[in-house]
């Protein structure tokens, strides 16, 4: 019945934890993703307890707790001296503070973990291998019939944004991350196989941490860089590597080191979407990359895509058709307050993170005198946080 189904064009974290939660309230749910199928697509991912509660909720406990590695601590090392200047406490601590745990792995594994979750759900259909284009909205809907509601998970180069008067288009960061992975057995001594570490410069951070069971260290390093225009990601030419060893220009060598051994890279541009409008008022809402792309420094646009996903469906289906529209607004408000505190936050961490000079030192001393529960409290409001209906 066409009133209770739902459209998501994209079968990213935000389509995939959207169509489950819908699905689990009873609706039929049809997904339409360009890729013909979902891959290795993406590197690794810190998964925080906001995130892993929702997973837990959908019934993807087990398969969590099968792909995910549980850190013991996040470490804040100086890139230039290999100092360790603070650390916040994960593992059980994280899970008994925030109330679910805290882990890292490889954004293809929770992709899977999804795609198997709503491929074992007989509500959903995914249909792959269909790019959606907006004047296609239309049609699509002739072929799937009216749904109640129209979800743009697309992420950053959303199509579906421009059916949406208001919505606005993604900005350059100037910034670019390049990922890579090194084996395990590699950068003994500089290298935290266990645990998340996070290594400042000026202008520049690198975040290390295990994925693949702990066979493989997750590399990204976030450096200035140019716009490559309207991309996802670029494999490497062989001159990328001299202009990221000249970003790290001054850092401690044995990372350096790290770097010139380092297999094939990738590297993205880094995006974000200014806070414009989500939703059309005529049913069609942005959610994920979508609605509010924003730089990776507080990790955490995963984390924002499943929250969304999560909070528009028991949003949606707690209000009667007549209320709809209105259940739409509050959750707009409602997501918008809380995505603006984390987009503050990630500012904060690049100040923090790429600090050169007398600001660089003034953080190390803040740092410094911080135990590690008074960092852990800083981040309550983030990993704390219960979205609505659990
Ligand atoms: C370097 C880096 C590190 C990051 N680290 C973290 C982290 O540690 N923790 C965290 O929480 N987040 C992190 N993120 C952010 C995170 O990866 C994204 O915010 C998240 O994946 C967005 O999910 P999404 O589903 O909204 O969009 P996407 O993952 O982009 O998915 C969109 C889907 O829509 C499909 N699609 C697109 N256009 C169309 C179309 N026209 N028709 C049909 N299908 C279409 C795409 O193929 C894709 O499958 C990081 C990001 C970067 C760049």
């Amino acid at each position: 019945m066409p009133a209770h189904t739902i459209t998501i064009v994209g079968a990213g974290i935000a389509g995939l934890t959207t169509a489950l939660t819908f699905a689990g309230k009873g609706y039929e749910v049809d997904i339409v993703e360009q890729a013909e199928t979902l891959s290795e697509l993406g590197a690794g991912l810190q998964i925080s307890p906001n995130a892993s509660r929702i997973l837990i909720d959908l019934g993807l406990g087990d398969a969590l707790a099968g792909a995910m590695i549980r850190p013991e601590e996040i470490s804040l090392v100086s890139g230039l001296s290999l100092r360790k200047i603070a650390h916040v406490p994960c593992g059980a601590f994280a899970a008994q503070r925030w109330g679910a745990p805290y882990g890292v792995m490889h954004r293809a594994d929770l992709q899977a973990m999804l795609l198997r979750a709503v491929e074992a759900e007989p509500r959903c259909r995914l249909h792959l291998g269909q790019r959606i284009e907006d004047g296609e909205i239309a049609s699509m809907h002739a072929r799937f019939g009216q749904p109640a509601l129209t979800v743009g998970a697309d992420g950053v180069w959303s199509q579906t944004r421009r059916l949406v008067p208001g919505a606005l288009v993604p900005n350059f960061s100037g910034l670019v991350a390049w990922r890579f992975m090194m084996p395990d057995d590699s950068g003994r001594a500089v290298l935290d196989k266990r645990n998340v570490t996070a290594f400042l410069g000026p202008n520049a951070h690198l975040v290390a941490y295990p994925v693949d069971g702990g066979r493989a260290i997750n590399m990204i390093a976030i450096t200035r860089g140019m716009d490559p225009g309207r991309t996802w990601a670029q494999r490497e030419d062989p001159s990328d590597r001299r202009v990221l060893l000249d970003a790290f220009a001054g850092w401690h060598p044995d990372l350096l080191s790290l770097f010139r051994q380092a297999p094939q890279m990738t590297w993205w541009p880094l995006f974000g979407v200014p806070d414009g409008r989500w939703s059309n008022d005529a049913g069609t809402i942005l959610i994920g990359d979508a609605a509010h792309a924003m730089t990776p420094f507080a990790a955490q646009g995963a984390a924002m895509a499943i929250e969304d996903g999560y909070e528009l469906a028991q949003a949606f289906s707690a209000a009667p058709a007549s209320a709809r529209g209105r259940a739409l607004a509050d959750y707009e408000t409602h997501r918008r307050a809380r995505i603006g505190r984390a987009r503050k936050r990630a500012a904060f961490n690049k100040f923090a993170y790429h600090a050169r000079g007398p600001v660089r030192l003034g953080r190390d001393l803040v740092l410094a005198v911080k135990s590690p529960q008074s960092l852990a409290r800083d981040l309550d409001w983030l990993y704390g946080y219960r979205a609505a209906g659990l």
